[in-house]
């Protein structure tokens, strides 16, 4: 099963992998969690990202696809993976393309801009493991705390509302192509995501079924 999850910022795409990626066994490759960590560990490749992040702008493609295909050749994606927030542009969908990565399916999950700002407005994640949670759609057990690692929720800098409208900007300007290049491949496969995270979590079922 190789999935490749496509969405504006705050679609669901962070919560639905992980729900996928408990159901199938299958590792979730997530380029924002891991350009976090990095930029948490202050390694040079953190250094080097952390001004994209902050100002909502898209990390360039030479350095995005250096981590995915070193990622994609360990071991345990031999089995499947998805693919949180790659591609974001039609250059790294062609990089994956070219990378021989067999069959697989992309869903877009799709959602009204005004919903974006309720599911970003309160989205809280795990400073440790990037698990995320919803202030009232989807919140932990104990407020602010982690529900698996027992640590301290925070607030993506980028949530900020100014960085919100600039990640929207870039999404429509440099993602949203990428929808008719997937349903020209006959790849692409459209999820509503209006309802709650169980909803959008049984439609995303019934697509895979049905596939
Ligand atoms: P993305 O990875 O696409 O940016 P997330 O998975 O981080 O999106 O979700 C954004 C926020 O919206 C999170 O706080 C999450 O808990 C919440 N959320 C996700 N799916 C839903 C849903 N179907 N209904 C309501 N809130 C949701
Ligand atoms: P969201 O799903 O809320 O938009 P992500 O965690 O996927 O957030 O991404 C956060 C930020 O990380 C992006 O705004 C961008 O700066 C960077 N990033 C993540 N994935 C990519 C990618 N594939 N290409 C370029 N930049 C990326
Ligand atoms: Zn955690």
């Amino acid at each position: 099963m190789k999935i490749i999850l496509l969405g504006p910022p705050g679609a669901g795409k962070g919560t639905q992998a992980e729900l996928l990626a408990e159901r199938y066994g299958i590792p979730t490759i997530s380029t924002g969690n891991m350009i976090r960590a990095e930029v948490r560990e202050g390694t040079p490749l953190g250094q080097k990202t952390k001004q994209y992040i902050d100002e909502g702008q898209l990390v360039p493609d030479e350095i995005i696809m250096a981590i995915v295909e070193s990622r994609l050749a360990k071991p345990d994606c031999e089995g499947g993976f998805i693919l949180d927030g790659i591609p974001r542009t039609i250059p790294q969908a062609q990089a994956l393309d070219e990378m021989d990565l067999g069959d697989y399916v992309v869903l877009n999950i799709s959602v009204a801009d005004e919903e974006i700002l309720n599911r970003l407005g309160g989205r809280r994640v795990c400073g440790k493991c990037g698990a995320t949670y919803h202030v009232t759609f989807n919140p932990p057990k104990t407020e602010g705390v982690c529900n698996t690692c027992g640590d301290a929720l925070i607030i993506r800098p980028d949530d900020a509302k100014e960085t919100i409208q600039k990640r929207l900007e870039v999404y429509h300007a440099q993602t949203e192509p990428l929808v008719s290049y997937y349903e020209k491949a006959g790849k692409l496969i459209n999820i509503l995501s209006e309802g709650s995270v169980e909803e959008t979590t049984a439609a995303i079922q019934t697509a895979l079924e049905v596939k």
